[in-house]
């Protein structure tokens, strides 16, 4: 079987390439092919010998996922549903808006979290990600691009637990944040985690070098709440993963966002509002709401717009920072929590 290049850290390319007798210098070429160049093919590597081309293109594959469908939203958003190697697929989704173009990758097959209201979770987690898996989505959106434009900002947001999957994680991220022409060259500010809120990992993420943006699902901010609506929260507590927040911002000096999912009639309330807004008081941190996207099946509702503004009005009134944010992509499922496992969509839009 052809190993996966993006797998492959830039050094291990090397070693491999010296296996073929090829110098150091011609790792550096056939990466900056892929990461900066858009090449897909080893073929289209002009400036590479015929023969060492050939030899690569037996023993490499440049992607491993197949495109299996895409779909564009009328906001702009376009959705890739990519097929693995092992038949499964994954969801990533590119977001235009002025000069931003944000990629949101997914970590894993599914999602074992089983948060109620997601669709993700709904068949439980297949596998985690590999690296290559993880980084090949983003090359894979930013080539859909029209010549000269950047991805400038990268979410990790799609299917999965991010930090269920962290090692291979950070693995993509290292390109993604190198700079050009052997990484994508976005800062580390612009990417975002987000995080169920598994504190161990939390608190691991936090010891590193690093500066991602960290966002953590909150949902709820009373214990009984949280429970209910993010299962896992039973094992770790709701405790914990504040401590966990807050421990991250002092160690990196990077405010952290809590997600707030805002179902009709369950967390939308004025009491909710008012708990959140305790928990939220002398922490330097930011809210962001996200108005329910509805998932077939499952029977919650979208909050009426009076609910979300009284609910932000509360937390304004109490000085919390806070954000709704923007839908995008309803049209074509890419919205928020709308990603799953399955090939249902898959017939309707079969390239
Ligand atoms: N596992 C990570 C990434 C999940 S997706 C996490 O839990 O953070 C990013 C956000 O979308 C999470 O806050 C998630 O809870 C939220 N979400 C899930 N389903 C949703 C839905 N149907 N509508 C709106 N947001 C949803």
């Amino acid at each position: 079987m052809k190993r996966r290049l993006l797998d492959l850290s830039p050094i291990e390319l090397e070693r491999a390439l010296a296996e073929r007798g090829a110098p150091g210098y011609r790792a550096r070429q056939v990466w900056s092919w892929v990461i900066d160049r858009r090449a897909e093919r080893f073929e289209s590597m002009t400036d590479l010998p015929r023969a060492l081309r050939e030899e690569l293109n037996e023993s490499f594959e440049i992607f491993s996922t197949e495109i299996v469908a895409r779909s564009v939203d009328d906001d702009g958003t376009t959705k890739l549903l990519l097929a693995c190697r092992d038949g499964e697929t994954i969801e990533t989704v590119l977001m235009a808006e002025e000069h931003r173009r944000t990629v949101c990758v997914s970590t894993q097959v599914g999602c074992g979290m089983g948060c109620v209201f997601c669709a993700s979770g709904l068949k439980g987690v297949v596998r985690n990600l590999t690296r290559g898996e993880i980084l090949e989505q983003i090359v894979r959106e930013r080539n859909q691009l029209p010549e000269g434009e950047r991805v400038s900002h990268l979410v990790v947001m799609g299917m999965g637990e991010s930090l269920a999957n962290l090692d291979e994680l950070l693995a993509a991220l290292e390109v993604v944040c190198a700079p050009a022409p052997l990484g994508l060259g976005l800062s580390q500010r612009r990417v975002t985690i987000s995080t169920v809120g598994l504190p161990d990992k939390m608190r691991k993420l936090a010891e590193l070098d690093r500066r991602y943006h960290l966002a953590v699902s909150l949902h709820a901010a009373t214990e009984s709440l949280r429970d209910r609506l993010v299962p896992i929260s039973h094992k770790v507590g709701l405790g914990a993963v504040i401590e966990a927040s807050d421990r991250y911002f002092e160690r990196t000096g990077r405010q952290v966002t809590f997600e707030y999912v805002l179902l009709g009639g369950v967390n939308d309330r004025a009491d909710d509002a008012r708990a959140l807004a305790d928990l939220m008081s002398r922490r330097s941190a930011h809210v962001n709401l996200i108005p329910y996207n509805p998932v077939a099946g499952l029977e919650f509702e979208r909050p009426s717009e009076d609910a979300v503004n009284r609910f932000t009005a509360i937390l304004r009134g109490r000085s919390v920072s806070v954000t709704v944010r923007k839908t995008k992509g309803r049209v074509i499922d890419a919205a928020c929590g709308q990603l799953r496992r399955g090939t249902a969509a898959v017939e309707s839009t079969l390239l």
